[in-house]
């Protein structure tokens, strides 16, 4: 539900309000406006009647959300969401890059590969170092001694960090170290592990499940905003079809259609979605023609040396080229490329 309260409420009309939700073991999230305030009123609500909001002083309206999420609906939160991120913000008018290797394999290579896509304009800085393999015997990451190459890289750059969390057991080590937890595809219903998320004020970038519908998507999302995080960015990463030249397909239809629902900003991350670095910016500059807010990218020095996924990686050069059409796209799209507003060393 979503108590609507008249321009200038007072505060005291509005605390009694927000007493009134928990007392109706509802959550209340509210919002405050220039001039008015909203209170979200979630949780098991189809019992509480509307009216006993409504009969409060300095309530104006009550509405309820139709859509089975809500802190992520856009009936709750009309505007696009933009929030600021070290140097850049995602959301708004311009389009973020984040690049960087599938995995942080050595110290000399995630700064070679930071260097070259800071150069090459991305905003921000991927690397994994606990890895969801297939295989249990494939490379797992460096751990927390990739995040000591990784804030070496941030240092040396001025690039946060974007970094995936796997378990619960990681939050706390990894927070001192990371600026965005990345939620991968393979956990996007580990509901322990999203609430635990969002507990931490760390910004998300919150993968669609192999084979997760965009409800679904949208609903687990609501286990992260729900802890009070708000900072989510909803990544389409491509699902598994019939299909079977590529790795995922690329749900391009997502793209407009989260767009629509939420109020989130929506990445898309062509490197997964596609498997293949030859398609990779084919369906980075579809994206931003479609709407995205944002592309995460693999980019790797040595591709045919990867220790994860050199397939699907672009050369330095390649990103470079890519970020340059992306940028026209953008514009043909009333875009841009987010300004840095920051550069160190
Ligand atoms: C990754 O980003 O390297 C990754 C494992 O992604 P996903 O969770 O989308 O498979
Ligand atoms: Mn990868």
């Amino acid at each position: 539900m979503m108590i609507i309260m008249r321009p200038g409420a007072p505060k005291d009309q509005i605390d009694a309000v927000i007493s009134a939700v928990e007392k109706n073991r509802l959550i209340a999230h509210p919002i405050f406006g220039l001039e008015q305030a909203i209170i979200g009123a979630v949780g098991d609500g189809h019992y509480v009647a509307k009216e006993i909001f409504e009969a409060f002083p300095g309530v104006l309206e009550v509405q309820r959300i139709s859509k089975p999420y809500k802190l992520a609906s856009r009936q709750f939160h009309e505007q696009d969401s933009v929030f600021p991120l070290d140097g850049f913000s995602v959301g708004g008018e311009g389009i973020a890059v984040i690049a960087g290797p599938c995995s942080v394999e050595s110290r000399s290579q995630i700064l070679e590969i930071a260097q070259a896509v800071r150069e090459a304009g991305a905003h921000a800085l991927r690397g994994g170092v606990f890895k969801p393999r297939t295989s249990p015997y494939s490379f797992q990451g460096l751990g927390e001694e990739g995040l000591e190459y990784l804030v070496e890289a941030r240092e040396k750059t001025g690039m946060p960090i974007v970094v995936e969390v796997m378990a619960v057991s990681q939050i706390a080590m990894m927070e001192k170290y990371v600026d965005v937890f990345q939620l991968g595809a393979r956990n996007m219903q580990n509901y322990n592990l999203l609430r635990a998320v969002g507990e931490t004020r760390t910004p998300v970038l919150f993968k669609r499940g192999l084979s997760a519908t965009i409800e679904e998507m949208l609903m687990a999302s609501e286990y992260i905003l729900s802890g009070g995080n708000k900072r989510v960015m909803l990544c389409e990463r491509g699902i598994r079809t019939f299909e079977t030249a590529t790795r995922n397909t690329t749900d391009i239809n997502a793209i407009p259609v989260l767009k629509k629902l939420t109020h989130l900003p929506v990445i898309l991350d062509p490197s997964h979605s596609t498997g293949d670095a030859n398609f990779v910016a084919s369906i980075a500059r579809a994206a931003i023609a479609a709407g995205a807010d944002g592309l995460i990218v693999e980019v790797h020095h040595d591709p045919a040396n990867a220790i994860s996924d050199g397939k699907q990686s672009l050369t330095p050069e390649a990103f470079a080229k890519m970020v340059q059409q992306v940028k026209i796209i953008a514009e043909a799209v009333d875009r841009k490329l987010a300004p840095i507003s920051h550069v160190t060393a």
